[in-house]
């Protein structure tokens, strides 16, 4: 199965302005409320915090990138928390991720034998890597928690997950 192409999503976004409800700039909002949820998880279809929690709009900020790893964004869960304090941080991966199926080395592998980058260029890549979930998300937990630059109350406020992507359940890892 092959996805749209560039021409189909501009196509989609022309009749996107038939509906589209404007947002609001931060200008026009008396009383704004910032969310004071923070999630990280797998950029995976089948693991998407807004269908798992039911979230309305607004209700949380999601990251979202290989694994659900918590390395990549944490100097911008510092910086937005510096801004928008939040009450709570999830750390959700799930049932199957590719991070199971692939090792960061065989990635790497692969990168090195791209035209023209160096073994040196491919062994820098800072790449996600995980064999066990819950194992996975207590390393993240683990890694926001020894931070310097992240609040103690946000620390405490740090909670992980894995979710079940047959059940649709989660299971909160402590
Ligand atoms: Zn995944």
């Amino acid at each position: 199965m092959s996805g749209p192409t560039i021409q189909e999503l501009l196509d989609r976004n022309e009749r996107l302005s038939t509906w589209f409800r404007p947002a609001k700039f931060f200008s026009e909002i008396s009383t704004p409320r910032s969310p004071k949820i923070l999630m990280v998880s797998c950029l995976d279809p089948r693991s998407q915090p807004e269908e798992i929690f039911g979230l309305q709009f607004a209700e949380a900020l999601s990251f979202r990138n290989l694994g659900g790893r918590v390395a990549s964004v944490h100097d911008d869960i510092v910086g937005l928390d510096s801004l928008l304090r939040f009450e709570h941080v999830i750390i959700i991966h799930h049932t199957d991720c590719a991070l199971l199926h692939y090792t960061s080395d065989q990635v790497r592998e692969g990168v090195r034998k791209l035209p023209g980058v160096t073994a040196e260029e491919a062994e820098s890549l800072v790449l996600p890597n995980f064999s066990s979930l819950e194992d996975s998300v207590r390393e993240d937990m683990e890694h926001l928690k020894k931070s310097k630059v992240i609040r103690p109350e946000l620390k405490e406020a740090i909670k992980g997950f894995v979710f079940d992507i047959k059940t649709g359940l989660i299971k909160q890892v402590e």
